[in-house]
């Protein structure tokens, strides 16, 4: 058992004040793990102040300063690889594959930064103005479960780019992750206060970050409906936010696809991070003429993807990360078969020969129209909708026919055409032929996705305010 006792504030890790006691649990198994003693609102409190008093020296450094910070604290997470790696299997449940993937993520995110930092100009002239680029002030920063040390690393690089000081609200159910991260991040030497990490309930610690005057700006990666009552808790003080919130992205299989690379590719943008991903193609719209052979691959297809444990290299789809979460992917597979769509592969209950642990059988409904909730509210599990199209007009209409926009997959032969159909649709990032990930490219979705851009130098300015000087 672990016992996680300790947040860290102005350079030191101190005991909470809160002593709420908080399960771990690992989901391959069901079983506890640990225990967290949470912040309370007087810890957040105490982070603010820390922070604020960073703030007036850390905005005024030099960007080679901060370059150097932000390489060292590259270089300590980088350096507990393994560890972290082993974190995120045992508390989160990511098969090892792209375990491994997130804890390379959270390293690399921080010298990503250091590199737009290193081409970045803030200061610029135009017309007659001298315009100066100046960080916002005080950042919260609050993290998901399903990412947490690489949004920890990503939220806290670019704040810190910017030249703004932070306190970081992780998601409680991380906290093992978020100790092993805070430890190396300490490591870097930075000076007492520029981060402060306050593991608590996002209706204390993150409640506050989101209302308290001394935050200029909130980053928040988490769910729409939370997203919301952060921008709403924000409005008093009229607080700058980034919100990267919930999705369900349309994969595109255009009728010139070659199916055996489309049917696979679809499955593994369906199904990544077990499918608790944001930015999972749940939505696949494929044409109407070639349903039947799409329809037989999916099936040959899905029964190759292992839903399992997830230290076995050929494991795909891990646990869901809670008991809730689990209940609520298999409330979405039932509403799924009632609505009257047919299941082509998985349904409820555990995968086969799995008696433990909180998996999903990897699921795949065809027959859905776009209308039925399973098409249009976000699952965050492996469960994926294959919805005809007749047209390339309506598969475009379906695609941008969701309260979402955060990513779409077109899979295609002719990337001209595939480029075409990419400028209509609304999204953040539009991927063709491929489920790459460009790190300095802006990130964050349109309409209820959110609102902002992360990575890159979109995510750099997200924590800056321009200031115009004339003379
Ligand atoms: P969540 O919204 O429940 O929680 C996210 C974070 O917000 C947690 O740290 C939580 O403690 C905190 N929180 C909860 N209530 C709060 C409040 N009232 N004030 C301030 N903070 C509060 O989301 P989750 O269940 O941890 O993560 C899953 C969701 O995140 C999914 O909807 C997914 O789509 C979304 N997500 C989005 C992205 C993206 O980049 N767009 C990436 C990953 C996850």
């Amino acid at each position: 058992m672990q016992h996680i006792n300790q947040i860290y504030i102005n350079g030191a890790f101190v005991t909470p004040q809160g002593d709420e006691l908080f399960d771990l649990f690992n989901p391959a198994t069901g079983q506890r793990i640990g225990q967290v003693r949470l912040a309370n609102e007087q810890d957040a409190l105490d982070a603010i102040a820390a922070a604020k008093r960073a703030f007036a020296e850390f905005s005024q450094s030099t960007t080679d300063v901060r370059i150097g910070y932000l390489k060292r604290m590259h270089a300590a997470v980088e350096s507990i690889e393994d560890e972290l790696t082993h974190a995120i299997i045992e508390e989160y449940g990511a098969p090892i594959s792209r375990a491994r993937w997130m804890a390379r993520h959270a390293a690399s995110v921080l010298q990503d930064a250091a590199s737009v930092l290193e081409n970045y100009n803030f200061t610029r002239r135009i017309g007659t103005a001298e315009v100066v680029m100046q960080p916002l002030g005080l950042a919260g920063l609050i993290t998901p479960w399903n990412s947490n040390a690489g949004f920890i690393c990503a939220k806290l690089a670019a704040a810190l780019a910017a030249g703004c000081t932070a306190v970081i609200k992780p998601s409680e159910m991380s906290a093992t992750q978020t100790f092993i991260v805070s430890r190396a991040l300490h490591d870097a030497g930075l000076p007492p206060g520029v981060f402060n990490i306050v593991t608590g309930r996002g209706e204390t610690v993150g409640a506050v970050l989101s209302t308290h005057p001394d935050i200029a700006k909130v980053s928040f990666t988490g769910s729409t409906a939370v997203g919301k009552t952060i921008l709403r808790a924000g409005a008093d003080s009229l607080k700058r936010v980034t919100l990267e919130l919930g999705g369900k992205s349309p994969v595109l299989i255009l009728d010139d696809a070659d199916l055996n690379v489309a049917v696979p590719m679809a499955l593994q943008a369906g199904f990544m991070n077990s499918g608790q991903a944001c930015i999972a193609g749940t939505r696949i719209l494929v044409p109407e003429s070639r349903l039947a052979e799409i329809e037989a691959l999916m099936i040959e297809e899905v029964a190759k993807v292992q839903a399992g444990n997830p230290r076995d290299p050929a494991t795909a789809v891990g646990p869901m990360v809670s008991h809730k979460q689990w209940e609520r992917v298999q409330r979405y597979i039932q509403i799924g078969v009632e609505e009257g769509a047919l299941l082509l592969a998985g349904g409820p209950g555990l995968p086969e020969g799995i008696t433990a642990g909180w998996f999903v059988r990897p699921t795949v409904f065809s027959r859905v129209n776009n209308q039925m909730t399973i098409a249009r509210e976000e699952i965050f599990g492996p469960v994926l909708s294959i919805i005809t199209y007749a047209t390339e007009e309506e598969a475009l209409t379906i695609a941008n026919d969701t309260p979402y926009g955060l990513q779409a997959y077109i899979l295609s032969s002719d990337p001209q055409r595939a480029h075409r159909l990419a400028s209509h649709i609304d999204a953040g990032r539009v991927l063709i032929n491929t489920l790459a990930h460009e790190p300095l490219a802006p990130f964050g979705g349109f309409k209820q996705s959110g609102i902002g851009r992360e990575y890159g130098t979109f995510g750099l300015e997200a924590f800056l305010e321009p200031k115009s000087i004339l003379s």
